[in-house]
């Protein structure tokens, strides 16, 4: 395994994690597809058990190929190490599952990814765990104290894209001896490194951006190396959500283009943003490169790109369906982050559970429409966004607002 954090994030993405295979020389990293690892001698099986010798000997705790996959993206994030599981809820239940316990205290940021949210409130709070929702970081300062354990966010936010202040949360948490943990899903280290503003723990949905084909399901934590073994002794162990390496050879193998598809992201997302800017047809867009965006200065502080999401407001759920419905390039389908574009409707989808009062405050009109910008052409991407909207009916009340 190699590390070298002297190289570049490109030469990182491609080089880190993995070297030739010490069994046969392969050059790509090879699918271990085994449960079991012989010991040699039943000795060797004892030490394995007792930690006395590090090695392989059962892929629910730790396989070649999955090693490769957390060595990568430990890299990547400028972490010592990292954790992989089998989707980015079984990250979330590992880290909460292992760091709780009753009596404790977790404070998020909202919104958060529904099921972080469901998580919390729905699993947490049955083991004698306080959950507080902060409406931004001036709140998670004000609800910090002794009991807090856990200060969870997510940066940009869904589906809105508001930006929070990584390095304001983690002093926070910092201050009252709480650990801070980051859903960095949709920025990817490719544009945020939590850990460079203070964050302890790093989560992904490797769905997402990290495997960006859209063709498998994974979830990856990185950390300081003590509360990783922890994680991977209890989380992992106990809790059983294992990253298969099947997985861990597609998010290997989707993390070497990485820097060069989150560019491609940003590129279009920012070239559709400038499009839209000030179309008749919408109430609002959302997009942290605008200059108008509220987090636009924090963004502009943390990330060294934007990002691939763009929120539009059309002014109603009916007006967004037409929109949607009229569509060709972005695909209607929930998740994000692969290399097609991808267009959803959060109201009456991913958001319906949060219920009236929660997608109210939440920001969550009906009108509100994602779209996860692909890598195809912005020029194709911005004309098929264009046609879309020339369906909708723009009514008179509409076109006064600016
Ligand atoms: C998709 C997503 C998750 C959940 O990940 P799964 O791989 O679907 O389990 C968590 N957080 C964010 C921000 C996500 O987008």
């Amino acid at each position: 395994m190699t590390h070298n954090s002297d190289r570049a994030f490109r030469t990182r993405a491609v080089h880190d994690g993995h070297g030739l295979d010490p069994a046969t020389g392969a050059h790509a990293t090879p699918i271990y597809a085994t449960s079991t690892f012989g010991y040699g001698s039943a000795e060797r099986g004892a030490r394995l058990f007792a930690g006395e010798e590090q090695g392989y000997f059962y892929s629910r705790l730790s396989n070649p190929t999955v090693r490769a996959f957390e060595q990568k993206l430990a890299s990547l994030e400028g972490l010592p190490d990292a954790v992989a599981f089998a989707s980015g809820m079984g990250a979330v239940s590992a880290v909460c599952l292992t760091l709780l316990s009753p009596g404790d205290e977790v404070i998020f940021v909202a919104p958060l990814y529904g099921g972080t949210t469901g998580f919390l409130r729905e699993v947490a709070t049955k083991f004698g765990v306080t959950v507080h929702e902060a409406a931004d970081e001036a709140a998670v300062e004000a609800l910090a104290g002794p009991r807090t354990r856990l200060i969870w966010v997510e940066t940009p936010t869904n589906p809105r894209l508001g930006i929070v202040d990584l390095g304001r949360v983690a002093r926070a948490a910092r201050a009252c001896g709480a650990l801070s943990a980051a859903d960095n899903t949709f920025s990817t280290p490719a544009l945020t490194r939590p850990a460079e503003h203070g964050i302890d723990l790093v989560m992904h949905s490797a769905t997402k951006y990290l495997g960006g084909h859209g063709d498998a399901i994974g979830g990856v934590v990185a950390g300081p190396e003590a509360l990783l073994a922890e994680l991977r002794g209890v989380g992992l162990r106990h809790v059983g959500a294992s990253l298969g390496p099947f997985e861990a050879y597609l998010f290997l193998r989707g993390m070497k283009t990485l820097p060069l598809r989150m560019q491609a992201h940003c590129e279009g997302a920012q070239a559709l943003a400038a499009a839209l800017d000030g179309h008749p047809a919408l109430q609002a867009l959302h997009y942290p490169g605008l200059r108008t965006h509220p987090g636009h200065a924090v963004a502009a502080r943390q990330m060294s790109g934007f990002g691939g999401l763009v929120s539009v407001d059309l002014g109603s759920q009916a007006a967004a369906m037409t929109f949607l419905n009229h569509l060709q390039l972005f695909t209607q389908a929930v998740s994000l982050g692969d290399v097609e574009s991808l267009s959803c409707h959060p109201g009456s989808t991913t958001h319906a559970l949060l219920g009236e009062a929660a997608l109210v405050r939440q920001g969550v009109t009906p009108g509100l429409v994602r779209l996860s910008v692909g890598i195809e052409d912005p020029a194709d991407l911005i004309r098929d966004v264009l046609g879309a909207l020339a369906h909708v009916p723009v009514t008179g009340d509409k076109r006064l607002r600016p």
